[in-house]
């Protein structure tokens, strides 16, 4: 069994000496436990925020001991009633080829319904994260305009396609190159720009002349204050990730212009998905309905080889990724 260790604790940008590959013995189960050999393990942007030694929503990772994550893979050995080898499992032990788990802490997915890996993005977290920011926190109306940032990731590409799908009267969004702003056009958003092409206010503007109702924030900073300055009355904003600042030591000065939020009587409001999972009910059958008919699409950026999951990791962080970025271990 392969497994990746935080080996030190980044300052700024983590770096593949932020991790270390350690080789132990598979784990054999005890009563009630299973072992899964994991077959996809998630790479996301909260991980990096778990790698300081601070106190957050998320435990910090502990030094010289794998890293955990959101993984699916298939029971190999079962002491647990319910469970039998060859089960699809979905459970929170990424980051190793082989995980010993408590049955309470795995959940069963039908991998005849959708393939494996996307119980890990579009129709897992990140599907969910979208679809509870845009329509429960941002409560996005029919015929709004609605900007996402980060949008040719994994929970930015769902939003403007929900938002599409849900009757959204334009959706714009941004992304870091000419290849995902094309991408983003092909999934239906009515405008998208390159966030490099000049000011994101200058762009926005641009993309939107009218204003925005509705803003999704995975970006923060500079995204943040041109979606402010670009709010029409009442707009609304979930405030989901700020990824532009994670490897910054210093935060960003932006947005400079909150005195808005008075005058155009906004509301910004932070969110975690782990406070919507009881919406999956509803989220499953609307999204895995929106799969099936072909409404809507994802995409994965996969990259083999458990030994290669801190490079997916770093790559995530700089934009290697077009929609979910996964290790297929
Ligand atoms: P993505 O698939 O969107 O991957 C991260 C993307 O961020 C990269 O592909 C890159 O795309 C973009 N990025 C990196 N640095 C910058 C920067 N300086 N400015 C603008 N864009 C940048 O990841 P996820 O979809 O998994 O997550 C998106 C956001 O949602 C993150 O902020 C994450 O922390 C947050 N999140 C929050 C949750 C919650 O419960 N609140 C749950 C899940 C995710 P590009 O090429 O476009 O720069």
């Amino acid at each position: 069994n392969r497994e990746i260790h935080l080996a030190e604790r980044p300052q700024g940008w983590p770096t593949e000496d932020t991790f270390r590959l350690v080789t132990t013995d598979v784990p054999t189960p005890g009563p009630g436990q299973v072992v899964v050999r994991n077959t996809f393990m998630s790479v996301d942007p909260y991980m990096r925020g778990r790698m300081n030694d601070v106190e957050s929503y998320a435990p910090p990772y502990a030094l010289d001991a794998p890293l955990d994550g959101g993984a699916v893979g298939e029971v190999v050995a079962s002491k647990a009633d319910g469970f039998a080898s060859g089960d699809t499992v979905l459970h929170g032990l990424g980051w190793r080829e082989y995980a010993l788990l408590d049955a309470a802490a795995v959940q069963k997915v039908d991998p005849a319904l959708a393939p494996a890996s996307t119980y890990l993005g579009v129709l897992g977290m990140t599907g969910l994260t979208a679809y509870a920011g845009l329509l429960e926190v941002a409560k996005m109306q029919p015929g709004e305009t609605v900007f996402v940032s980060g949008a040719a990731g994994a929970v930015g590409s769902v939003v403007g396609q929900i938002a599409k799908l849900r009757g959204a009267g334009r959706v714009v969004g941004s992304a870091g190159s000419p290849a995902k702003v094309e991408r983003l056009r092909a999934l239906g958003f009515d405008a998208a720009f390159d966030y490099h092409d000049g000011p994101v206010g200058e762009l926005l503007r641009s993309a939107a002349p009218d204003g925005i109702d509705v803003y999704f924030d995975n970006v923060g900073s500079e995204h943040l204050e041109a979606a402010i300055g670009a709010m029409r009355p009442n707009g609304r904003a979930a405030l989901c990730g700020m990824i532009a600042q994670y490897n910054t030591p210093e935060p960003p000065a932006a947005p400079r212009n909150l005195a808005m939020l008075i005058g155009k009587r906004l509301t910004l409001r932070g969110f975690l998905v782990a406070d919507y999972w009881h919406l999956i009910e509803q989220f499953v059958p609307e999204v895995g309905g929106w799969l099936r008919d072909g409404k809507l699409s994802y995409d994965e950026t996969i990259v083999d080889g458990i030994e290669n999951a801190p490079a997916a990791f770093l790559g995530l962080l700089r934009g290697e990724n077009l929609g979910k970025m996964l290790v297929r271990v």
